[in-house]
C-alpha cells in the first residue's frame, strides 16, 4: 500500500494524496440517507486529465478499486468511498475552458458545480437548463447521474445537453466523444452511453455542453387542490394546453408546510384554502416578453380553475423565486424531520393518479407516513418514507418499486440506483438488460476497478466472486 501511495503522490503531487485521518469528513460519503460514511484507503485530487489517467493505470495495474466523486450531493449512494479504494475528486479540476457564445456551447472541467457555471452564464444571457437541486452538484457528476430537476419537464435532462465528453478508461486511455456540433450519425453514440453509467464506465474529465438563451421574464403560479389525484390528473391538461411550463411541480400539504416553515416563507394564503387543501401545483412559466407570459398566465388560470383548483395565486417574484428555492430544500427538510429513505420514481404522466393512490395504501400496510413533492411534469415523484423499521421499510420499497415497474415506470427517473436501489433494479430490470449491461462494463473495465458493486453489481475482479458478476 505504501508503494501506491508513494506512485500516486508522484502523479498529482504530495498535498493531493490524503489518508486515515486527513481525510474529510464531506469525502466519506455522498448524501445517500441509508448508506454508511466510509474513509477511502486514499483520496486522490487530480490537476489534469493526464494526471487521471496516469493514476487510472495505477489502479488498473494493482487492481485498486476507483470510486469517482463531484460534490457528493449524489443520492444513489454510488459517490460513497471503498474502504480499500482511491477516491478521486476533482476539486482541482473546476476550472470552465470555454464559453462560445456563437455556438451555444460551453467546455468545462468535472468539477465545475451548476451554481459556478451559472455565475459564468448569466451576464452572457445565456443558461446551462439543467437544475437538479442542488446546485452546488458537478457537471461530472450529473453526466454521471443524469441528473434531472425541475426545469426537465421544458428543456430535458442531462443526457439532452451533452455534446461531447472526454473520459478517461479503466486502463488510462483517453477517449474523446461528440463535439461542438448538436447532430450526429456516425457510428455507435458513446457518448448517450457512458451519461448515467455512475462512474461505472469510465472517468469524465471534460463535459461539452449546449446552452440556451436565458429567458428575462418569469411567472409563478400556485394552485392549491382539496386531494393530490386532481393535481396528478391536471398536469396532462396542462402539458398538453402548450403553455409550455418551465417548472412544474406537485407538492402535497405535508411537504409545502415543512419546507415554507424551514425557508420563513408566507405566501398569504387564506386559512380557510389551506384547511381545505391537500396538495399544491407550482407552476412557472418563462419567456422573453412580459405580455405574452401574462397572456399565457391568464390562459393556465383559467384552465386550473376548470380542472378543480380551489383558487389560483401568481405569487410576486421574490415570493415565486423563494418558493423555488424552498422546494429545492424539500429533501434536507424531510432529513431534518427524521426520514428514513426516498423513492424517486418515474412512471409515464397520466398513471402517477394511480401509482400514488395505491402508494398510500401501501404505506398504510406497511405502517409507514409517506409525503411527497415531484417534477410532476415529468412523472418524476419524490416520496420521503418514514418507517425506522429496516424490514417495514424494505418491505415497502420493495412493493412501491414493483408498482412503479408493472405502471410503466422505472424504478429511478433522476437519482440513479447505486448501492442504494441496486437490489431492487436487478430483480426488477429485464435481464437481459442486465446481461447486456454487464457485457459492456466488461468491454469498458475488465478488471471492474470503476465503482465495483454499483448499478450492475459486479465485483472487483478477484474480490470473492471470481471475477464473475455477483
Ligand atoms: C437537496 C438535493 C436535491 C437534489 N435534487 C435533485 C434533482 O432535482 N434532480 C436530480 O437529478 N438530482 C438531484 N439531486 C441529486 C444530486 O444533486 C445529483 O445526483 C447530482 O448529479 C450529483 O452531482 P455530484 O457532483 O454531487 O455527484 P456525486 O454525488 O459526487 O457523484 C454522483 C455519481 O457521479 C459519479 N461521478 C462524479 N464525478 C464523476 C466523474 N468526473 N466521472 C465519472 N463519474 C463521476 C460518482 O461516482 C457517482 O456515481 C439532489 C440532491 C440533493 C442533496
Amino acid at each position: 500500500m505504501s508503494q501506491l501511495l508513494e506512485q500516486l503522490r508522484k502523479v498529482v503531487g504530495e498535498g493531493n494524496v490524503v489518508t486515515g485521518q486527513a481525510v474529510h469528513a464531506d469525502y466519506t460519503h455522498d448524501e445517500t440517507l441509508t448508506a454508511a460514511p466510509v474513509v477511502p484507503l486514499a483520496l486522490v485530487l487530480p490537476g489534469s486529465t493526464d494526471e487521471v489517467s496516469e493514476v487510472l493505470t495505477l489502479a488498473a495495474e494493482q487492481r485498486v478499486p476507483v470510486v469517482a466523486r463531484g460534490s457528493g450531493t449524489g443520492l444513489s449512494g454510488a459517490a460513497v468511498p471503498r474502504a480499500d479504494g482511491i477516491l478521486l475528486a476533482f476539486d482541482r479540476m473546476r476550472r470552465i475552458r470555454e464559453i462560445d457564445t456563437e455556438n451555444q456551447i460551453a467546455v468545462v472541467e468535472p468539477g465545475v458545480t451548476l451554481e459556478q457555471l451559472d455565475a459564468e452564464l448569466a451576464p452572457l444571457g445565456l443558461i446551462y437548463p439543467v437544475s437538479p437541486g442542488e446546485q452546488s452538484g458537478s457537471l461530472g457528476g450529473n453526466v454521471a447521474t443524469n441528473a434531472g430537476g425541475m426545469r426537465a419537464v421544458r428543456y430535458g435532462v442531462t443526457r439532452h445537453h451533452v455534446l461531447g465528453l472526454e473520459v478517461v478508461l479503466a486502463d488510462g486511455r483517453v477517449l474523446r466523444t461528440g463535439g461542438k456540433f448538436v447532430k450526429c450519425s456516425s457510428g455507435y453514440d458513446l457518448t448517450q452511453l457512458l451519461i448515467g453509467s455512475e462512474g461505472t464506465l469510465a472517468v469524465t474529465t471534460e463535459v461539452t455542453v449546449k446552452l440556451q438563451p436565458r429567458f428575462t421574464q418569469s411567472s409563478t403560479v400556485l394552485a392549491p387542490f382539496a386531494d393530490l389525484a386532481q393535481v396528478a390528473e391536471a398536469v396532462p391538461h396542462i402539458v398538453h394546453s402548450g403553455v409550455d411550463p418551465s417548472i412544474l411541480e406537485y407538492v402535497d400539504v405535508l411537504v409545502m408546510a415543512g419546507i415554507t416553515q424551514a425557508a420563513g416563507l408566507d405566501l398569504g394564503i387564506p386559512d380557510d384554502v389551506k384547511a381545505r387543501t391537500l396538495a399544491y401545483l407550482v407552476v412557472v412559466l418563462e419567456g422573453m416578453e412580459a405580455d405574452r407570459v401574462d397572456e399565457d398566465v391568464q390562459r393556465l388560470g383559467t384552465l386550473l380553475d376548470q380542472l378543480g383548483a380551489i383558487d389560483v395565486y401568481v405569487l410576486p417574484s421574490t415570493s415565486g423565486a423563494q418558493l423555488i428555492a424552498a422546494r429545492e430544500r424539500a429533501f434536507f427538510v424531510g432529513k431534518a424531520a427524521g426520514c428514513d429513505d426516498l423513492i424517486d420514481a418515474v412512471l409515464p404522466r397520466a398513471s402517477i393518479p394511480d401509482y400514488l393512490a395505491r402508494l398510500a395504501v401501501l404505506a398504510t400496510e406497511h405502517g409507514a407516513l409517506v409525503t411527497g413533492c415531484g417534477h410532476i411534469g415529468d412523472g418524476n415523484v419524490h416520496v420521503t418514507v418514514f418507517q425506522p423499521d429496516d424490514e417495514r421499510r424494505h418491505a415497502l420499497m420493495h412493493a412501491a418499486f414493483e408498482l412503479a415497474v408493472s405502471s410503466g415506470g422505472a424504478i429511478s427517473g433522476e437519482h440513479g440506483i447505486g448501492t442504494a436501489k441496486l437490489p431492487y433494479f436487478l430483480e426488477m430490470q429485464d435481464p437481459v438488460a442486465v446481461d447486456l449491461m454487464r457485457a459492456i462494463k466488461q468491454v469498458f473495465d475488465p478488471s471492474g476497478i470503476l465503482g465495483p458493486e454499483r448499478v450492475l453489481g459486479v465485483p472487483l475482479v478477484g474480490d470473492g466472486h471470481g471475477g464473475r458478476p455477483a
